[in-house]
Parts: C-alpha cells; structure tokens; sequence
C-alpha cells in the first residue's frame, strides 16, 4: 500500500527514485561521538580543536567554491558565513572555558555550539533565528572531524531520493547532484538555508514531512513533488504511472521552454519588450544567459555586504562588478547602490533602532550620509564600467536633491579616477510613491527608470512587504499602484527615457499584461522566471494587454 505524506514545498520540481535513509552520525544529537570521554589536558584538547577547526573552514570554503560555480547563488554565501563561523573566536573562547572545567572536547564543542544556536534561537530577527541551524551545523562537522570525519551525505543509486530526520545546509552542498534526485526531511522548513541552497542547485525537496522515516525503508520507490510539497512512498503502479507522466510533461514544458531562448520578446501584435534577470552575485550571470535574459536589470549588490563580519572594500566589489559587467557584455547591467535599512541589515553596519525602519534610514538616504561606504562602491562601479555596459541605480529615491547630491558624488569620485572611470548611465528606482508622483521632475534628473513595485505596493497601500496578515492588500494590481506605474511611464517616455519594472511583480503572469499595457519597456525578474514570462510576452495580443488595464 503506497503512503502519502504531506510536508512543506521547499525546492521545486518533481522526482522519483528510490529512498536512501539517512541518520547523520555527527553533529547535535542527545550524545555525538567522545562525549563520555575522560577529559584530557585541556592544552592539546585546544589544539585539535583548532586544528580541526581550520580544516572545517577549509572545507566550507571550497565547498562554497563548487556550490557558487554549480548553482550560481547567493546560497553559496551561505557557506562563506559558514566558514566563517568555524574559526569565530568566541566559539573556540567557549570551547576553551568548557574544556578548562574538565567538560571533554566533543561535548565541550557540542555544547558551545548549542549555547552559541540558542542565543540566535532566542532573537526576534527570522534571519538572524536562520542562522541557529547554520552554528550547529558547522560545531557538528568540528565535534565529525574531530571524531574522524563526517560521513558524506548517501547516494547509493543514480536515483537516490534522500530521507532523513534533518538536513543541515552544508550536507545538501555535498550531495552528489548527478545521482541525489531529491530530498524529503521530517524536521525543517521552506526558508531554512537547507531549503534555499535545494533550490539553488536544482533538487525538488520537501521538507517538514513527519512520518517519513517510519514510512519509508531504504530502497523504497519514492515520489516526491517539491511544488506542492508531497510525498508518496511505494507508489502503486498506476499511481507510479501517472507520477511519470507528470515528470514526462514537465520536461517537455521545460525543454519547450528552452527553445525559445534566442527569441525575442515581442508581442503578438509586435511590441518588444526587454526581458533581463535580476541577481545577487556575479556567480548568477550564467544561468541569466542560459534562461535568455538580455540584461541584468538589477543586480542588489547588498549579498555581497551580508552574511559577513566586515564590509567588502573597493578592490572586491571591483572583483564582484567587473565579473558580472564581462559575463553580461554587450549587454546592459544595472547595479544598485547598496540599499540597506528597512527589513535588511548588516552584520558589519550596526543601524540604530528605528520606530519604522522602512521610513527611516535606508537605501539613498543612509548611502550619500555615508561617503565611507557610498565612495568605494562608486569607485568599483565606475572601474567596472570600463569593463562592460555599467548602469548605476539609486534605490528609495524620494527627492529630486537626492538625486542631484548622488550624481555630484558619482562625478567627484569619476574626476578623481580619471581614465580608470568607464562611461555611465544613472537610473532611479520608484519605489516611494512620491517619485512616481513627481515622476517628470525626477525624469529630468536621470536616464532611466526602474519601478520597484515591492516597495512600492508596501508604500502605496501602507502594507508591510513582510506581514503575512496584511499580505492580501499587497497587490500590485490595485489601481492606485498601475496608476502610479502609469503616470511613472509617461513621464519618462515624455523624456525619452525607458522605464523597467524589477520588483516582483515583473515576472508574475497575472501581472506582465498589464505591465505591458502601460508600456513598460523592460522587466527584469529571477533568471528562472525568463522562459515562462518570455512566452507570456510573446502570445499577448493588443485585446490581453488592453483588457488587463480596462477602466483603469
Ligand atoms: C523593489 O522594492 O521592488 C525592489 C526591486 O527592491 P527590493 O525588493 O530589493 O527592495
Ligand atoms: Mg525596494
């Protein structure tokens, strides 16, 4: 009798195989290897604690290496701050108190690791609460190498659908990715680091599906669904069947997909539209190009400033810009200036406490108050535009001065660079709906548009981007947000400048027709999102696209 099982969509896609049960031996469970060990000199304990360690940190690194080259990321960040952690100084000062009072080294590693997750445990702050599962799974690879190294992750079939109780991030890095067809895990969610780097690497997974160890034997024939978040263990043969069918399907939707890859994006009465990729990382670039995109409309060059206890200097955001500019080359790429503030911090960049932090202190306004951190950015951007087609884009513009005061810093630092400098264009994000409402003012000011309607359906609806209880207000296609995308669009093509969308609305089918409709030039969206939108764009006829703004 096949067993059903519900759990949480965490990465996409379908899957069948056979079940590879897994209960890692390291790590944090009631007792890891060594715990009742006699204590030994606390001295050589220390030293192979650091020793170990170090060869952590090594391991994460060139993990990071393979996952950002395979997945093109921002999750292989997620590892860089994990490699981090291995040698964080507080950590092995933790070790060394516990050692000191006779508590042996795996448990002394184990329960610094656990006292270290439970402060983040204990934080209001989803992401910062994220990072709980990262420490412990970086002090159990310590607690595995110090008890002879970790076991790797199980593939024992070319269709090896992988089960187990939890599923920390650096594992789902090390799964061997030609033979893991998916992963179903009862502990976990959808947000979890595990979850996001499933999705980066392209293995459908769900998780949060309780009862799938006791359901499940180790060679079983599993069907796993990572859209909807089910799970069928010993399939019946028709339902066996009609699993495939569905696999079958979506690879030819997928393959129909790819086809159309070097075709442009033009309506069926014969409107083009820019179809460019939104992106976190240079890594990134590669699947941009494969899904067709003809640009990068927005590169949020915050992920290269997160997850990290400093801030990157000009040299390695040169490094970062110039890679994704050449990659792109001939084509246009749009790279924000760092937008912090609101719902997104730094480690590095402590901010004060704001009442209504999405009002205060962030993006422009935060950026041309902090020439330290606004001069190195403008210093590496304008050297990788001598590299590639650079654009710079200014995020949470309210105010023309704004505007104004970021083209003089732009043009100071390009005085002193000299020839180093490339040539430049200067957009502005509307996404405070006061410049979408003074849209001709700014349009003066810059030389092109890019609307981001997640900010600005939060701001025009006066509803949280993060809130779930207000997240049904959050619709982009309200009119009073298509009017301002409207009046936004006017006034810029009255200037002769192109507007973008790149919030998400832009690659949201229900929302493309009436995008185009206003006469959007250009949508940028998740590389992943290309294909699809590209066939939306390209089977809308002058009726859709008219019907989508009626009485507007
Ligand atoms: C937006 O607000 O729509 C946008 C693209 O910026 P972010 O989501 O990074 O705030
Ligand atoms: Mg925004």
């Amino acid at each position: 009798m096949s067993v059903r099982l519900q759990g949480v969509a965490a990465a996409p896609g379908l899957a069948l195989g056979r079940a590879a049960l897994w209960h890692p031996r390291a790590g944090h469970g009631p007792e890891a290897p060594g715990d009742g060990a006699a204590p030994g000199d606390p001295e050589q304990a220390m030293a192979r604690y650091r020793e170990a360690a170090r060869h952590v940190r090594a391991e994460l690194e060139s993990l990071q290496q393979v996952v950002a080259g395979r997945a093109g990321t921002e999750a292989a960040a997620i590892l860089g701050a994990q490699a981090l952690m291995a040698e964080d100084p507080e950590l092995a000062a933790e070790v060394e108190r516990l050692l000191r009072h006779g508590t042996p080294l795996a448990r002394a590693v184990r329960e610094a690791g656990e006292a270290m997750a439970a402060l983040l445990d204990a934080l209001q702050d989803p992401y910062l609460r994220q990072r709980a599962a990262d420490v412990r799974d970086v002090t159990g690879r310590i607690a595995a190498a110090l008890a002879g190294g970790e076991e790797a992750p199980p593939a024992p079939y070319e269709d090896t659908v992988l089960i187990a109780p939890e599923i920390p991030p650096s594992a789902v890095a090390r799964l061997d990715v030609g033979r893991v067809r998916a992963i179903v895990t009862a502990g976990g969610g959808a947000t979890s680091h595990a979850a996001l780097l499933a999705k980066g690497l392209g293995i459908p997974a769900v998780m949060g599906c309780s009862g799938v160890l006791e359901a499940a034997t180790e060679g079983d024939a599993v069907a796993v669904d990572g859209d909807a978040g089910s799970v069928l263990v010993r399939p019946e043969p028709a339902e066996e069947e009609a699993f495939r069918r569905r696999v079958a399907r979506a690879a030819e939707e997928a393959a129909g997909l790819a086809r159309l890859r070097d075709l442009p994006a033009v309506t069926a009465y014969g409107r083009k539209v820019m179809l460019a990729a939104n992106l976190a990382r240079a890594a990134e670039a590669r699947a941009a190009l494969e899904a067709g995109a003809e640009g990068v409309g927005l590169f949020r060059t915050e992920f290269l400033f997160l997850d990290r206890p400093d801030l990157p200097g000009e040299e390695e955001q040169f490094a970062e810009y110039r890679a994704v500019a050449e990659a792109m080359a001939p084509r246009p790429v749009v790279i924000r200036t760092l937008d912090i503030g609101g719902d997104k911090f730094l480690p590095a960049l402590p901010l004060p406490r704001e009442e209504n932090p999405f009002l205060g202190w962030r993006g422009i306004r935060l950026w041309l108050d902090r020439e330290d951190l606004a001069v190195p950015q403008i210093r590496a951007l304008l050297r990788a535009a001598r590299h590639g087609e650079v654009h710079i884009l200014l995020p949470m513009v309210a105010d023309v001065s704004e505007v104004r005061r970021a083209r003089a810093l732009i043009e100071r630092v390009r005085a002193g660079l000299g020839e180093a400098a490339g040539p430049y264009k200067l957009g502005i994000m509307v996404e405070v709906p006061a410049a979408a409402l003074a849209a001709d003012r700014l349009a003066a000011e810059a030389e092109f548009f890019s609307i981001g309607t997640n900010d600005l359906v939060q701001y025009t609806l006066a509803a949280d981007r993060g809130n779930p209880k207000v997240a049904a207000l959050s619709d982009p296609l309200h009119p009073a947000v298509l009017r301002l995308i409207d009046m936004t669009v006017r006034a810029a093509h009255a200037r002769g400048i192109p507007v973008a969308v790149c919030g998400d609305a832009a690659g949201d089918p229900r929302v493309i027709p009436a995008l185009v409709a206003l006469g959007v030039d250009e949508l940028s969206m998740p590389p992943a999102a290309i294909p699809a939108a590209k066939r939306q764009v390209r089977s809308l006829t002058e009726a859709d696209v008219q019907a989508a703004i009626r009485g507007l």
